[in-house]
């Protein structure tokens, strides 16, 4: 699944992350952090790789998973 680290988002922009999600599972209401629906989320992980408040536990690379204590 994806989470989301809130504070480490300034929340004072539109969150250009949701436009490359293949399956649409990002959300933002206003400039509030934005929010994954980890129903549709299918671990492709290029949320992760453009911005790290998207995080990853159990999906993308496990290996740094692990290592993260995840
Ligand atoms: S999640 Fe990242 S890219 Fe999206 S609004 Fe917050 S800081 Fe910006
Ligand atoms: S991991 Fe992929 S499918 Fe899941 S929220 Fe991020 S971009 Fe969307």
């Amino acid at each position: 699944m994806i989470t989301i680290r809130e504070e480490l988002c300034p929340q004072n922009h539109r969150c250009p992350v949701i436009s490359i999600c293949p399956v649409n599972a990002i959300t933002q209401e206003g400039f509030a952090a934005p929010q994954v629906d980890n129903d549709k989320c299918i671990c492709c992980c290029k949320c992760t790789a453009r911005c790290s408040v998207f995080t990853p536990i159990g999906c993308c690379d496990k290996g740094r998973d692990q290592r993260m204590g995840w």
